[in-house]
């Protein structure tokens, strides 16, 4: 424990809150799903070189040198810690949002996009704007055998054309694993791409590009431990190479000129600068690559372990509490990161949240978590009925409009998960 929290300590453990009962405690974080501390060492790393950045591949100085450097050192580094294929292309964006907008951005014309109804909005919505491509969208499935057949089918039966599946690593909701890898041999079976949503999964678990067989990752920073407003698109370049630049500006261009017929004439790069116009976010794409070699030097496989280990003292904790009922779509035996949602019978989920804040100093999420159709299936409950907020109470018996989520990685100690089940007691 000491070994795995030296490297991966993060920051925030000194904060304080007050308590409407009068006096305060330490804050116990316990909603890194929705974004995880920063880790001391990226803090530490981005603290020695923010004073001396400047412009990244637009400047002679040697300051603007040094961004340069850092900027493509860390693509290289991200590309490493993804296992990325030597002709993938890692692009820094500004979050698994914005990375899943830029791929709908550039589908081919006439692509047919497979999503699971089960989506965070992020990776369910993007495909709807995208122009000329047409969104299928399969139900939930309750094992995920059930997911690699129903994707199976509807491969089968599509038309001919370009096909993306885009799938999720590890539920936002349930914390549950999706079978990546079957559904990455279940799509390029049937001639379709695949983009795989890591948000949630790359804090918790190594993901190799090349070995799971997807085309595209998307994840954000500041689930990583490396809050500064920056993401990652990564995988096949030849969509990307193909499309039109996700923004115009300046370094997206090769040459631009004023035609003869008064129009603007650009040629576009066909690189990653392409897709990276304007001046780039250096330091976030520096706190990532820290955050990568920083889980990477401390070993993954004792992150899990350790994490496996408050997650099986959390849900045993809870299935000790006969109000609660844990929310899942696999099962309750599913292998799970560590993010657990569950409703309390009697309670209004947003008014338990709040009142694990007020009075206890824990922070956790409650809602529909931006997975609005999957948190529908899990409580039972149709489209139009209150949720996200102004839920009235539910009486004992009572079916619950949103939950409660609890969410942890690295950092977190165990006494905030026990101080977390002695409140919800
Ligand atoms: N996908 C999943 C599974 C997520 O949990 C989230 C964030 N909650 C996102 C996508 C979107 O991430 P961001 O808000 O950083 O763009």
């Amino acid at each position: 424990d000491v070994e795995l929290r030296a490297p991966l300590a993060v920051l925030g453990g000194d904060v304080r809150v007050p308590l409407v009962t009068g006096g305060e405690v330490a804050y116990a974080a316990l909603d890194y799903a929705a974004s995880a501390p920063a880790l001391r060492r990226v803090w530490d790393d981005v603290a020695a070189y923010a004073p001396y950045y400047g412009s990244v591949h637009r400047g002679a100085g040697y300051l603007s040198q040094l961004s340069t450097d850092l900027f493509e050192q860390s693509r290289a580094t991200v590309a490493g810690f993804l296992g990325c294929r030597p002709d993938d292309q890692v692009l820094f964006t500004r979050s698994t949002t914005d990375s899943l907008n830029l791929l709908a951005a550039a589908l081919p014309a006439g692509t047919r996009v497979f999503v699971f109804e089960t989506e965070h909005h992020a990776a369910l919505l993007p495909w709807q704007r995208a122009e000329d491509a047409e969104v299928v969208c399969l139900a939930a499935p309750r094992t995920p055998e059930q997911a690699v057949a129903a994707l199976d089918v509807a491969l089968h039966g599509a038309p001919k054309g370009p096909k993306l599946v885009c799938v999720t690593g590890a539920s936002n909701v349930t914390g549950e694993l999706w079978p990546v890898r079957e559904l990455a041999a279940a799509a390029h079976r049937h001639g379709a791409r695949i983009v795989l949503d890591a948000a949630q999964l790359a804090p918790h678990h190594p993901v190799d590009v090349a070995d799971l067989d997807v085309d595209w990752v998307a994840f954000s920073g500041h689930k990583l431990y490396a809050p500064f407003g920056s993401g990652v698109l990564a995988g096949r370049p030849d969509w990307l190479r193909d499309a039109e630049p996700y923004l115009a500006g300046g370094g997206a261009t090769r040459t631009v000129t004023r035609g003869a017929d008064g129009r603007v004439d650009v040629q576009w790069h066909e690189g990653v600068a392409r897709h990276e116009a304007g001046s780039p976010n250096v330091i976030g794409a520096y706190a990532i690559a820290s955050a990568c070699r920083a889980l990477t030097e401390a070993g993954f496989d004792r992150l899990v372990e350790r994490e496996q280990a408050l997650l099986a003292r959390l849900t045993e904790g809870l299935a000790a509490i006969p109000q609660v009922r844990v929310l899942s779509l696999f099962g309750p035996d599913a292998p799970r990161v560590g993010v657990v949602s569950f409703v309390v019978d009697g309670w209004n989920s947003s008014h338990f949240a709040a009142a694990l804040s007020a009075e206890h100093g824990i922070g956790v999420r409650d809602g529909l978590f931006c997975a609005h159709p999957l948190v529908r299936v899990l409580l039972d409950s149709a489209p139009g009925e209150p949720g996200e907020c102004g839920a009235p109470d539910a009486e004992p018996g009572e079916r619950s409009l949103n939950a409660v989520r609890v969410s942890f990685g690295a950092g977190t100690p165990a006494e905030h998960v026990d101080r977390f089940l002695a409140a919800a007691r």
